[in-house]
């Protein structure tokens, strides 16, 4: 060994005895983590990791679906660089801005649908997310209709780890061992198609869950209901994409009974499914309020914002009656660091067309992928461009689960990391993000990997008994 590779070993075990011991991750299994810790990275570039050995892995999840524009992007460090220079932060509290939070507002404005014209920033998704509820109770407030307070969103969405973001979540799993919000917030069923009843029509299941949405506004009376919460396509709860029609629908329903419809685009906007926002350009649908995070900055700063239409700043940013003011904010609010990174990244993805490539290279991923439907353990490929998910059972014809401790999505995800592709285990799946850059020669490493992988993660499920 050279002596140069010493330390860097000395340094890969530092690091390793740190983290384990003090850093307490964030989604973490300690039972595994106190044993084996982390795996430390070192370096990324374009599309790919370094891991502290210089082992190199493909970015099968994007950071976490985040880093839309790939690694690496010395743009955006200079952006980011200049901008500390010229004035790293000041508080936008009253009356103060700076260039790039004023500019990066006004092309959200732009690029987001119908008269989504405002924009609220925070730090992150679920910041974003809390910010539209209480914007939406103020809004009630003023409007003199105080008792309409309530939420309504589904189980598998997904909505952040903030309080009130996590009430509004309906993955169930993610509730255990917490208590969650239950006067203010109500979950109707997840719009899966994969998980209908047998026999069962998409547009049959379609109207089941419209109806079933329109029944909760109902049962709590819409003088009491104040939103509807919905991503496009539910991401962490298992990438499901509702049946067609399903959007339109739902939100007609809003209209009917005058609740919000706040799309939490965390996930789909910026480009991941082929367009900056997903809400009316794949969906067709003009909500009230987007909430987006993530690609914003393609994660190289934290950054979130809550978009919201003309007719709800009307309403809040009037003079109130009771003397009132939107009384909502953080002391990074519109940070300086994190616009300017956000505005060269949308540059950057105007320039390159990244939309247009994932609509190309993105739809083969997508084609590529359900090859894999031939494999004994994959029930269902699904998701759009590169938002898709593997979802693996004992059984295709009854959709039969495999056990939970044979913990098939991390057998699968270990396979893959061995295969230098980094793919995300989630309970029985297995979650695919990639950066948007990524060319059709990797998606057919993508895919060859994975097809390889999921081959040796069935062979030590049927070693070990589970098949
Ligand atoms: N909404 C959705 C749809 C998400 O996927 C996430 C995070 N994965 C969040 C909200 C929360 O965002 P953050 O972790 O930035 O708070």
């Amino acid at each position: 060994m050279t002596s140069q590779n010493v330390s860097a070993q000395l340094e890969k075990q530092e690091i390793w005895h740190k983290d384990r011991d003090h850093f307490m991750h964030p989604w973490t299994d300690f039972s595994t983590f106190k044993e084996s810790g982390s795996m430390v990275f070192r370096q990324a570039d374009g599309v790919s990791l370094q891991d502290a050995d210089g082992k190199r892995y493909l970015d099968g999840i994007g950071g976490l679906w985040c880093v839309n524009i790939g690694y690496g992007r010395d743009e955006i460090a200079e952006a980011v660089a200049a901008q500390i220079r010229d004035i790293p932060y000041f508080s936008t509290f009253g009356h103060h801005t700076t260039a790039p939070a004023a500019r990066l507002a006004a092309k959200l404005a732009d690029l987001a649908p119908g008269d989504l014209n405002h924009v609220f920033y925070g730090c992150g998704g679920s910041v974003a997310n809390d910010t539209a509820v209480r914007m939406i109770h103020f809004y009630f407030n003023q409007l003199g209709k105080p008792s309409k307070k309530q939420i309504i969103s589904r189980k598998d969405g997904y909505h952040g780890s903030t309080y009130m973001a996590m009430s509004i979540t309906g993955v169930e799993v993610d509730h255990i061992g917490f208590d969650i919000e239950r006067q203010l917030v109500h979950h109707i069923s997840s719009p899966n198609p994969y998980r209908r009843p047998e026999g069962q029509s998409l547009e049959a299941f379609c109207d089941e869950k419209v109806q079933e949405l329109e029944d909760k506004i109902l049962e709590r009376g819409p003088d009491n209901v104040a939103a509807f919460f919905a991503e496009p396509i539910l991401g962490a709860g298992g990438v499901i994409v509702p049946p067609e029609g399903y959007h339109r629908k739902t939100l007609a329903v809003c209209r009917k009974y005058d609740v919000l419809y706040v799309s939490d685009e965390v996930v789909t906007a910026f480009g991941r499914l082929g367009h900056m926002f997903a809400s009316e350009d794949e969906f067709g649908i003009v909500p009230d309020i987007i909430t987006c995070a993530k690609g914003l900055t393609s994660g190289y700063l934290p950054l979130g914002a809550t978009i919201f239409s003309d007719r709800i700043y009307e309403v809040i940013s009037e003079p109130q009656a009771d003397g009132a003011i939107f009384t909502h904010g953080f002391t990074y609010s519109g940070h300086p660091v994190s616009c300017a990174a956000g505005l060269k990244n949308i540059e950057i993805m105007e320039r390159e067309n990244l939309c247009d490539h994932v609509k190309d290279v993105g739809a083969y991923f997508e084609e590529r992928l359900h090859e894999l439907e031939d494999l004994q353990i994959v029930g269902d490929v699904r998701g759009r461009k590169f938002m898709m998910c593997l979802e693996n059972v004992a059984d295709k014809a009854t959709r039969e689960l495999i056990a939970p401790d044979a913990k098939v999505g991390n057998r699968i995800a270990d396979e893959c990391q061995k295969r230098g592709l980094i793919v995300r285990p989630l309970a029985h799946m297995n979650i695919l993000s990639p950066t948007l850059i990524l060319s059709r020669e990797h998606v057919d490493f993508v895919v060859a990997t994975l097809r390889e992988s999921i081959e040796a993660a069935t062979e030590s499920l049927k070693a070990d008994g589970y098949l």
